[in-house]
């Protein structure tokens, strides 16, 4: 017997199988044109970096608001044309905040007072008060292990007194030897201990590693300061003998109240659970927080950070989605859209969001977040999911979804250091597409050049297949994911390396190296594959972390590294 099919039959059969995968509506050309002048708008210098609060991030939720108008998303309750304003704290130095001395100019006594700005800054582990006592020059303040090498042998009595010190080390540009001395903290820890009431680091060389200086600082990032005034001095005389004593040192901090802006579209349709798509708009500004992994060797500039992969790509993606969503057929979530700022200040807006939300909690199915979305590596043609523990259907349905052969590598925490977390944390499932650090990251050279625009289309596309894929499904259930123990440590050291989350291999292998740090004055590079750290076995980064936690700082132990498949030993003195 055969079966004649009759053309009605077929198309009954084609449109059933099509409502259930809806292709993308839009053609690759008019999508990444969009996303194009979205991240163009995002990441201009105009926009200052975005920093939340600032004119910059206002003008950027703006944009936003209008971009969900012509979509035809409304505002959601209780927020203001598409605008969720929340406030937020930050300390600054005092305007007091100074470095007071007397100096001798042309034969006469002046007394100077430089005020805190790019020359004359606090350093982050600074304690609070003012001090006023006589300076002890103590030359690059290091004492060697063995104590071969002492900048204090003879300099006299350190106690009551303010020391300065060159933020150098000795030799730098012939020997890597003195390296493990370098870090400024354990030297201001050094002078402490030897009864010093301040310390003023200086340079005289631009090359010179110093902490950038910070307009403003989180509370949190408070913890741990020293009990001394300590602070960064680009002026290098004081060091010359050409002053009078005695110095003073006045640190001081003032709380200031800012204000942000979530911009969230709502698409009701009706239906009883609500998806929320996010990403995070705000970027660091003009570092005035320190976030930077940008060191510039130059003290007095400000550069923008203009954060195109971070996160304007994720930020253009979401109004992507939320205009194919208005049009599409899947209508058995509504969908909440939420830009997030704050997010690099410690996930504020999203913290924000889930205690002032527009919809009961209870009926959120899911969320997805965008966070770095603008990097597919073409080479690697891979992309990274975390968050899938978070419900025991996410890996069921993404391995059902190929998008452009990409290879997805899923990790199941829900929890990490972007949005998601906020709403993992009460309880619903998550999920974050990153297409992966790199190099740029947290710099100012994240730019808008750099953002492969085909690979954001089929991110985009991804995401609209999974949301079409779950539109049939009840409300997904939550699952609590297993948090190791050792990410979630603090380490006594590190190796200052950018590790390459998408590499499959044993090892784990180095993205970036920062200067200044462990790993690259040992001289690990990019592209380096980390194999062991002194007698353990590095298999991934998890057994990396647990190696890191063996370790404490000062110690010096051999790192097994691959380069261009051949084993190198290198000695790393944390
Ligand atoms: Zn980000």
């Amino acid at each position: 017997m055969r079966y004649f099919y009759s053309p009605l039959f077929i198309w009954v059969l084609l449109s059933i199988f099509c409502v259930k995968a809806q292709q993308y509506p839009y053609k690759k050309s008019q999508t990444t044109s969009r996303l194009k002048q979205h991240v163009t708008f995002l990441a201009a210098d105009k926009l200052e970096g975005r920093l939340v609060g600032s004119k910059g991030e206002e003008q950027a939720s703006i944009y936003i608001a209008k971009q969900y108008k012509k979509s035809a998303v409304t505002p959601a309750t209780g927020t203001h044309n598409y605008l969720q304003t929340f406030s937020f704290k930050r300390l600054t130095y005092a305007s007091n905040t100074s470095l007071s001395y007397s100096a001798i100019l042309s034969n006469r006594k002046v007394n100077l007072s430089l005020p805190v700005g790019y020359t004359l800054y606090p350093l982050d582990f600074s304690g609070i008060g003012s001090v006023t006592a006589p300076l002890i020059n103590v030359g690059y303040g290091i004492t060697t292990e063995t104590g071969d090498y002492d900048d204090y042998r003879n300099v006299g009595a350190v106690q009551g007194k303010i020391v300065s010190i060159n933020a150098d080390y000795p030799n730098r540009n012939m020997s890597k030897e003195f390296a493990r001395y370098a870090d400024l903290e354990a030297r201001a820890d050094s002078a402490i201990r030897r009864g010093a009431v301040g310390i003023i680091f200086y340079t005289q060389d631009s090359a010179t590693q110093i902490p950038n200086y910070k307009q403003y600082f989180t509370y949190s990032s408070f913890h741990g300061r020293k009990n001394v005034p300590i602070v960064f001095s680009a002026q290098s005389n004081l060091s010359l003998g050409l002053v009078h004593e005695p110095y003073q040192i006045d640190v001081d901090t003032v709380t200031k109240v800012f204000e942000g802006h979530n911009v969230i579209g709502w698409l009701d349709n009706k239906a009883a659970t609500t998806v929320v798509i996010g990403a995070h708009y705000d970027h660091l500004g003009y570092n005035e927080l320190g976030g930077s992994t940008y060191i510039s060797s130059v003290k007095n500039e400000a550069l923008v950070h203009n954060g195109a992969d971070d996160n304007a790509s994720g930020t253009a993606a979401l109004m992507e989605l939320a205009k194919t969503l208005s049009k599409s057929s899947y209508k058995r979530n509504n969908y909440l859209f939420v830009a997030f700022s704050g997010e690099e200040e410690g996930l504020l807006g999203s913290n924000y969001l889930v205690n002032h939300l527009p919809v009961d909690k209870n009926t959120i199915n899911y969320m997805i977040n965008m966070d770095m979305v603008g990097r597919l590596d073409t080479s690697k043609h891979s992309f990274a999911i975390n968050g899938t523990g978070t419900s025991p259907v996410w890996e069921k349905v993404l391995d059902s979804i190929t998008i452009d052969g990409l290879k997805v590598k899923y990790s199941q925490s829900g929890s990490g250091s972007s949005d998601h977390a906020s709403f993992y944390v009460n309880g619903i499932p998550v999920l974050h597409y990153f297409t992966g650090s790199h190099s740029d990251y947290h710099k100012p050279s994240d730019d808008e050049a750099l953002i492969n625009y085909d690979g954001m289309y089929s991110i985009v596309k991804h995401i609209y297949t999974l949301v079409g894929a779950l539109d049939s499904r009840s409300k997904l259930s939550f699952t609590p994911t297993k948090e190791d123990t050792a990410t979630k440590a603090t380490f006594k050291v590190t190796l200052g390396i950018m590790p390459d989350y998408l590499y499959e291999g044993k090892g784990v292998k180095v993205d970036g190296a920062t200067p200044g740090k462990p790993a690259a004055n040992a001289g690990i590079l990019k592209g380096d594959v980390i194999m062991q750290l002194g007698n353990i076995s590095i298999d991934d980064m998890q057994t990396y972390m647990k190696a890191l936690g063996k370790f404490n700082k000062g110690q010096t132990t051999k790192v097994k590294v691959l380069r261009a498949d051949k084993e190198l030993f290198l000695d790393v003195t944390f």
